[in-house]
């Protein structure tokens, strides 16, 4: 086994110094507060417990790598029915990029970018009784902590800012792409991505998706062929338009989100989360990507 403490110990060391250390989001008003020198790694292991350092076990805004979650929890309930209303190509586009959706007649490309999310939590607002609080409950119950909670500020703050994801939203529902209305389907978007998470907690939900769909209460949530097809999603089209420079540099499948977190993930072998909040010119943590680069680079374990 590789020494893993002491290799994120350095990882840690050595990317803090970093000078430019990437600016933080501030399209979402909320988002503009958080300090830019957070920094926190964690990793649990399959068999060999668990290791971090630095701000672990702070809160943050977990935005887009809510979209893994919900898309496994509409997985769970109603199947491979989810592919007739998104497909699983890579955009190669920003994840908030329009044209795309209007020139392929309201079918976003893959369920990790914001178009294809939103038709995602249109699918759990139709499938779930009381889709804000139940969604909570499944994140919830994936980590086992019931203290993961939504951020109403962040919530609203993109509520009050989101212009894209309304235009998104109602090209969807222009081509009948969404069963529910507008506001309801946002509402339920706008707070999935404001789920609070410390790097810990995000690590134990994605824990499923390196254990064959079994969570780390023992629940069997999702099938092996389905975590194939959600690992696979994850490594091409979980980091924006810059999925081939993650597989290129990292090498696993994972999703990142503009609150500067990333879960990265070895199918049998670890979850690996990190947070800082700068981001780079496409929108994923600065020193999220240099620490897991040199994390698979260090340990020799990616998936290629
Ligand atoms: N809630 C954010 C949005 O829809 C998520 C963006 C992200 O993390 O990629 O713009």
């Amino acid at each position: 086994m590789p020494d893993y403490k002491a290799i994120l110990n350095t990882i840690y060391q050595e990317a803090i110094k970093a000078k430019d250390k990437g600016i933080v989001a501030s399209y979402i008003p909320e988002l503009a507060h958080v300090d830019v020198t957070n920094f926190g790694i964690h990793l649990k292991t399959y068999n060999h417990g668990s290791f971090s350092v630095g701000d672990f076990n702070k809160k943050f805004s977990i935005q887009s790598i809510s979209k893994a979650l919900a898309l496994a929890e509409a997985i769970e309930l109603i199947g491979d029915a989810v592919w007739n209303r998104v497909t699983v190509e890579p955009s190669g586009h920003p994840f908030n990029q329009l044209a795309l959706l209007e020139i392929e007649n309201g079918i976003p490309r893959n369920p990790l970018i914001n178009a294809g999310a939103i038709v995602i939590a249109d699918i759990l607002v139709s499938n779930l009784k009381n889709p804000k609080q139940d969604f909570l409950n499944y994140v919830r119950g994936l980590a086992n902590d019931n203290t993961i909670n939504y951020n109403k500020a962040v919530a609203n703050s993109e509520k009050i800012t989101g212009y894209k994801n309304f235009a998104a939203a109602n090209l969807l529902k222009s081509f009948k792409n969404l069963n529910n209305p507008v506001d309801e389907v946002l509402d339920f978007y706008f707070h999935q991505c404001a789920i609070e998470m410390t790097c810990s907690q995000l690590s134990d939900a994605f824990f499923m998706f390196s254990n064959n769909g079994i969570c780390i209460q023992n629940k069997q949530h999702i099938t092996d062929r389905q975590v194939k097809r959600i690992n696979a999603l994850m490594l091409t089209c979980g980091f924006y338009d810059e999925a081939g420079e993650f597989a290129f540099k990292v090498g696993l499948p994972g999703k990142s989100g503009v609150g500067g977190g990333i879960v990265a993930l070895l199918p049998d072998k670890f979850v690996i989360t990190t947070w800082a909040p700068g981001l780079n010119k496409k929108g994923n943590s600065k020193l999220g990507m240099l620490a897991l680069e040199q994390f698979t680079t260090q340990t020799k374990q990616s998936i290629f």
